[in-house]
């Protein structure tokens, strides 16, 4: 096997509205989940996909994928109660997939980033390929970024501002190993019951365990689309979806 991904889309969506989970919101009439199935697929280096889906909504995801032009082939699993519960989930499914090795490329992809590039899906599998067991795409940060205290009575106390040359924004999809993502999960488990605890991206659970994360180029149309402006902003923004759904 190539690369194997884990398609993050359990999030349940409120800040964009709808009504239902963010991954079956539509961009140009086509679900998020689905595009970003295609745009990893569409690489050519990724192989199988887990998905990853809220409780009650695992068979909507399901008939997404199964009835998007092309139709996507995917295990869907039950997501947890945070981004890394539900990581966790897929890549215990991903870990027991036939051929599945300690040196297996695994991608972690948001399903909020349907427009990734093939390019930056390429680089950081190329990456992880050539000996850097964790790889994240980034980007320079062009706003100046302050750390702050608890807001109090509606203004936060500036602690400090780091250079912003040492600073990048870092999208998905994430790049590892098998055995490097499995040892972070494992040894970070205990954070994942709770979104006040748990990790906002895997590489920070490898980060603590003492390893070092990589950054590779990624590039402004992996953007994350949170709410409403940002769904405007894709729209606007958006090519069409290859008629072969990039394969
Ligand atoms: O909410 P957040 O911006 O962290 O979500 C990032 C990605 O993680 C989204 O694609 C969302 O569907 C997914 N997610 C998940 N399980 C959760 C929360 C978020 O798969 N419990």
């Amino acid at each position: 096997m190539r690369a194997v991904a884990i398609l993050t889309a359990a999030g349940s969506g409120e800040r964009l509205g709808g009504g239902g989970p963010k991954a079956l919101v539509e961009l140009g009439g086509v679900p998020l989940v689905v595009r970003a199935a295609h745009a990893l697929l569409g690489s050519g280096v990724v192989d199988h996909l887990v998905v990853t889906a809220p409780g009650d909504a695992v068979v909507q995801v399901a008939d997404a994928l199964a009835r998007a032009e092309p139709p996507v082939a995917a295990d869907v699993v039950v997501g947890g109660a945070s981004r890394q519960a539900s990581v966790a989930a897929g890549l215990a499914v991903v870990a027991a997939l036939p051929g599945a090795g300690p040196g297996l490329v695994v991608l972690v992809h948001d399903a909020a980033r349907p427009q990734v590039p093939a390019d930056v899906v390429r680089r950081v599998v190329a990456a992880v390929r050539a000996g850097h067991g964790a790889v994240v795409p980034g980007l320079p940060v062009t706003d100046t970024v302050k750390q702050v205290d608890a807001p109090r009575d509606g203004a936060a106390r500036v602690l400090g501002t780091p250079d912003r040359r040492a600073l990048r924004a870092v999208q998905t999809p994430q790049g590892f190993t098998l055995d490097v993502l499995a040892r972070a999960h494992g040894a970070g488990a205990a954070r994942a019951g709770d979104e006040a605890t748990a990790a906002t991206d895997d590489a920070a659970l490898v980060e603590a365990l003492g390893l070092d994360v990589w950054v590779v180029d990624g590039h402004e149309d992996a953007m994350k689309i949170t709410t409403v402006r940002d769904l405007a902003v894709a729209h606007a923004l958006l090519a069409p979806e290859p008629p072969d759904g990039g394969r």
